[in-house]
């Protein structure tokens, strides 16, 4: 089949590489019918993340179940997918918990939890930017789709992972109907943190960026958008919330080793939320934190140290959440949402692109170029 391959930091092709196959009876085959390229790709292309090359990239995929192995029972030859990023077993202690995104068994334990498609330090699975792929415990890792599935198969290419992401961005700063939310970056994830504060009907949704394509997509769905270029996001939001500050916000950044848009600390998202949040306000974030050089692959405690204003965010009361989502928590009422109408997600979509293009499309999107906003795959 052919493949988005990863060669090195800026160096993807598309390759002939052998199809997957039924490795273990719970696994299943889907052939890809949309896949979409995510800002956690970057962490590999960039070279941030070390990563073998030969590995295939993608995990947000949607496809047709094609074949699947002999103890899959639910989901049968013919259903239409959207597959969560996380790969999870379904059995073990996290994954009974609903903590799917740290399973124990999809990944090298106590060393490393939580499984993802393509993904560097993410266990041994391969991506979907591709044909075909392999879903180990099919069962658990299929969320199927209704019949409208091929037809809103850009919306529900969304349930992989960044519709989910963003939504659990807000669960975990605490978003009720009526407070207010301030969202730090309008990239795909903080767009879909801004669609999942309409959906919760937050009083005040204001998005933080400097892409003006970007913050005009937020402004569409009735966000408040805020030009960091041009003004304090600080100071925007204590005036647009009477100097009391937001209820809550949703970091949708992570550390970005280069900003195209010229932010000159891409990484004091975090005390930008502790400034602009009240007293006992909540604090959700999505963006991963990995800097250039992180200290080798094995010395995870030093991934990611950014300076936090840990004094005035303990004199404020708030709470902070963080770390992956667990997309198999809210990927069905999501998908709801679609099927009925009530969400859009790909209102964000930029590019829709055959596979061969891949690697052209990655360097757009790497660069952040104007009107490269979310690119999806057709093999
Ligand atoms: P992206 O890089 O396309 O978007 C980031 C946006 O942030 C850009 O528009 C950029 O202009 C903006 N930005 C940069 N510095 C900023 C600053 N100081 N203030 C405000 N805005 C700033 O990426 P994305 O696809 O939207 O993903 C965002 C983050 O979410 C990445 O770190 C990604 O890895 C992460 N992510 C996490 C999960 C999860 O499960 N937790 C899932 C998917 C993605
Ligand atoms: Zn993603
Ligand atoms: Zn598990």
């Amino acid at each position: 089949m052919k493949a988005l391959v990863y060669h090195g930091p800026r160096d993807v092709s598309v390759d002939e590489v052998p199809d997957p196959r039924i490795e273990t009876p719970r696994d299943a085959i889907v052939k890809i019918i949309t896949t979409n390229i995510c800002g956690s790709d970057l962490h590999m292309y960039e070279g941030r993340t070390d990563m073998e090359p030969g590995r295939i990239l993608g995990h947000e995929n949607f496809g047709e179940v094609i074949e699947t192995g002999d103890a899959v029972e639910r989901i049968q030859v013919g259903d239409i997918v959207s597959v969560p990023f996380n790969v999870a077993c379904g059995t073990c202690k996290n994954c009974n918990a609903g903590l799917t995104n740290y399973c124990i068994r999809a990944n090298d334990y106590p060393r490393l939890a939580g499984g993802a498609y393509g993904f560097a330090d993410m266990g041994p699975w391969e991506g979907g930017q591709a044909e075909f792929l392999r879903v180990p415990w099919a069962d658990f890792n299929c969320c199927k789709m209704p019949e409208d599935g091929r037809e809103k198969q850009n919306d529900y290419v969304m349930c992989a992972d960044i519709f989910p992401t963003g939504y659990h961005a807000t669960e975990m700063a605490g978003l009720r109907p009526g407070e207010s939310v301030v969202i730090m970056g309008a990239g795909p994830v903080g767009l879909m943190a801004a669609l999942s504060a309409v959906v919760k009907n937050a009083s005040k949704i204001m998005v933080v960026d400097r892409h003006p394509d970007r913050l005009a997509l937020a402004e569409q769905i009735g966000a408040i958008p805020i030009d960091d270029s041009k003004v304090s996001p600080v100071e925007r939001v204590l005036e647009l919330t009477g100097g009391e500050g937001a209820d809550r916000g949703c970091e949708c950044v992570g550390y970005q080793a280069h900003d195209p848009q010229g932010h000159e600390h891409p990484d004091d998202t975090l005390n930008k939320l502790v400034e602009s949040v009240r007293f006992t306000g909540g604090i959700g974030v999505v963006g991963v934190f990995i800097p250039e050089d992180p200290g080798g692959p094995d010395d995870l405690a030093k991934q990611g140290r950014v300076p936090l204003e840990y004094g005035l965010h303990w004199f404020k009361g708030q709470t902070i959440g963080s770390g992956q989502c667990p997309v198999k928590r809210y990927d069905r009422y999501l998908r709801n949402l679609i099927h009925t109408g009530k969400a859009e997600p790909s209102y964000i979509l930029s590019h829709e692109l055959p596979l061969r293009e891949a690697p052209d499309a990655y360097a757009h999107f790497d660069k952040r170029e104007p009107g490269w906003t979310k690119v999806t795959l057709k093999p």
